[in-house]
């Protein structure tokens, strides 16, 4: 089998490569830095875990190599600019926006958009970085390198929010998990919660849009959609060309990962629907040192991703997978304990949905 390199060796590139290991497929992952000789990306496919890159020795070199699954599709999606066009091109509900090129234009964004403006830096931003909520009289808070350089949307009043992760093979077929519900707080996410079976509207809803955009780009692999709920209508809320947290509890959850799903579309090996027969939880480990103690209980599967622990930073995850939900909740009650205040209040939410 053919290796693959990723560009990006953050933990989505250091999951792949795990995925990777029992299929005999071996995965690569690279920064943008490292030195194109020391990496054997002519005979491999490549892929990415992260959206853009600088121009770098690798970079340049890889640039060409028609190897590179979805080369241009990333620069259109790593601009919410020219990917908010996409979703208006494509008819696919979306929260509204503009440009914002100048302080001269809030009244009109009011106006239009309503009173909570979401502010969002056209590139770079993740985990709520690069984002303002502005309200009429904060204007001010916004600093004067933005304008230009961002986009506004209507800030929504959502029930909830769930995301897609699905994948397309070069033959076109397109294959999706469940909905998984994403509590974020303070722009980051916390906890994930799926179910075998999503409501089957939403589920309905969600997959044409995620198709309908994976088709249109002629995209190959996994990729994720954000969504608001809004009554029983979805609103995207942005795309992401790769395998992505709300998709972690696969790992125990699924029969095929996310991130085996990627490897195997973007080799061109079978793509069958994963199969999902229990619920899981998904709880993200937020600038918080690993505690081997979380092992006590049989359910808590750990991950660690090996990085200097920082605050607001992602450094690990644990996944929890059980046919009953009495006994998933029973676990996140005893997990509950063993972590941070800031834990508290999502491992609650997980709790609510598995009721
Ligand atoms: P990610 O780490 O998922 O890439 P990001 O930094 O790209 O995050 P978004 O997904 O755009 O940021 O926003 C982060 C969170 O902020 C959303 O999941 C949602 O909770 C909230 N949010 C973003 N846009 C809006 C909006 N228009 N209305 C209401 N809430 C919003
Ligand atoms: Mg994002
Ligand atoms: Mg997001």
């Amino acid at each position: 089998m053919k290796p693959v390199c990723v560009l990006g060796n953050g933990q989505l590139g250091r999951m792949l490569r795990q995925a990777g290991e029992p299929l005999g497929i071996t995965v690569y992952p690279v920064g943008p830095d490292a030195d194109p000789q020391a990496v054997p990306w002519r005979q491999a496919v490549i892929t990415a875990e992260i959206e853009r890159w600088p121009e770098t020795a690798l970079t340049r070199e890889i640039a060409g190599h028609n190897g590179f699954v979805n080369r241009d599709i990333f620069p259109r999606l790593a601009d919410r600019l020219t990917q908010k066009q996409l979703l208006d091109e494509l008819g696919l509900a979306t929260a509204p926006w503009q440009l914002l090129a100048n302080a001269g234009e809030w009244p009109g964004v009011f106006s239009r958009l309503g009173e909570l403006a979401i502010v969002k830096r056209r590139t770079g931003g993740y985990d709520g970085r690069g984002q303002w909520r502005i309200r009429p009289g904060g204007e001010g808070e916004l600093p004067a390198d933005a304008y230009g350089e961002c986009i506004v949307e209507q800030g929504i009043n959502f029930s909830g929010e769930v995301s897609l992760v699905g994948a397309r093979a070069h033959d076109g077929h397109c294959v999706f998990y469940p909905l998984t519900h994403n509590l974020h707080e303070e722009g980051i996410l916390r906890t994930s919660v799926a179910f075998p079976l999503a409501d089957p509207g939403l589920q309905q809803q969600a997959e044409s849009m995620l198709s309908a955009i994976m088709n249109a780009l002629g995209y190959v692999g996994v990729m994720a959609m954000e969504c608001f709920i809004v009554g029983d209508r979805l609103l995207i809320n942005e795309l992401a060309p790769r395998v992505h947290n709300s998709g972690h509890w696969t790992q125990n959850g699924a029969s095929i990962s996310q991130f085996e799903l990627h490897l195997r579309a973007v080799l061109g090996l079978a793509l069958p629907v994963p199969v999902v027969s229990t619920p899981s939880v998904m709880v993200n480990l937020i600038g918080t040192d690993v505690n081997y103690d979380w092992l006590n209980d049989a359910l808590v599967h750990l991950h660690w991703y090996e990085k200097e622990v920082r605050p607001a930073r992602k450094v690990g995850h644990l996944n929890l997978t059980h046919p009953d939900r009495a006994t998933l909740t029973h676990s996140l009650s005893t997990l509950a304990p063993q972590l941070p205040p800031e834990y508290q209040s999502g491992i609650r939410w997980a709790q609510e949905r598995l009721k």
